[in-house]
């Protein structure tokens, strides 16, 4: 089974900076990673090779230093990385990422399964497997907590919801997106970490994807538009309220009341 794994590298912090003047993050300076959520998603792919054979490709997109997370890959065991970075790209929002990576599975064309990380720990938004599923028009199953079963044609996964998991059942070629309760992430191992020094990543720009449509990248192209961005003030008034824990729960209840939050 082919299986492409979509990672991405992305700011070693969850307080991200965005530019003022255009709305996109500030990534100088800052310390990158591979997205904590795809080491799960590269952990799955390497154990559905273990079972039914095949070969594992991560694919991403971003900057030359994205190569790092590649070489990250290829330590812990994957086949082979694509970098597709091209100046065309800079700007781009989900969407535009989502088109240009469902451009990049077009011209691999033979895969039979992909997986994404459930959401990026920068941007947060878990829309781009989704987007990509869409421009791809394939099924998916996004939240999956365990793959019940899996063969060349189908796959039966366990998807996370609030208040348990459903069972949902997908002809491959599928899309899944993964949670971290569905494995323990391997290390990268010696022989793997000796590999990826060597290893160079195939690195593909906007020229090397058939039918490239530039209108739909870059800032210009993404139909998202960050206006203004700011830091929401937390304002924290306390109050104790002392007697005797009858009184203090009415006289509490009194007080909730007449901030119109509840009905009776
Ligand atoms: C107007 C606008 C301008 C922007 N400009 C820039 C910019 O100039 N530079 C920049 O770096 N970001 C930019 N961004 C942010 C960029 O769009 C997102 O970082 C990117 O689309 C991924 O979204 P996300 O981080 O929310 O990922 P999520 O949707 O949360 O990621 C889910 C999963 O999708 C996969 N995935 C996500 N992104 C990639 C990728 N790049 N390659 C491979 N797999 C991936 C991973 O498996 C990940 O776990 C911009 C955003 C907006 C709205």
């Amino acid at each position: 089974m082919n299986i492409i794994v979509l990672i991405k590298q992305v700011v070693a912090t969850t307080n991200v900076k965005l530019n003022p003047e255009t709305g996109t993050m500030i990534r100088d300076g800052v310390e990158s990673i591979l997205n904590p959520f795809d080491e799960y998603a590269i952990e799955e792919a390497l154990r559905i090779k273990d079972k039914l054979g095949g070969k594992v490709t991560v694919v991403t997109m971003g900057p030359a230093q994205a190569k790092e997370v590649i070489r990250k890959a290829i330590g812990m065991g994957v086949d082979e990385g694509i970098l597709v970075t091209d100046r065309a790209l800079a700007g781009s929002d989900t969407w535009a990422t989502a088109y240009t990576l469902s451009q990049v599975l077009k011209k691999i064309g033979d895969y039979q399964l992909i997986i994404t990380g459930k959401q990026a720990v920068d941007g947060d938004t878990a829309q781009v497997g989704p987007e990509m599923a869409a421009c791809l028009d394939l099924p998916m199953i996004a939240w999956v907590r365990k793959i019940e079963e899996i063969t060349e044609s189908t796959i039966r996964a366990q998807r996370l919801m609030d208040d348990g998991y459903d069972v949902l059942e997908s002809p491959l070629p599928a899309l899944i997106s993964v949670v971290k309760e569905i494995n323990v992430p391997r290390l990268e191992s010696l022989k793997g970490k000796m590999r990826a020094k060597k290893h160079e990543p195939a690195t593909w720009g906007v020229a090397d994807l058939p039918d490239f449509d530039l209108i739909q990248v870059g800032l210009k192209g993404s139909p998202t538009r960050v206006m203004k961005t700011f830091t929401p003030q937390r304002q924290y008034n306390s109050e104790i309220i002392g007697g005797e824990p009858p009184q203090a729960a009415a006289s509490l209840y009194q007080k909730i009341k007449a901030m119109n939050i509840v009905n009776k």
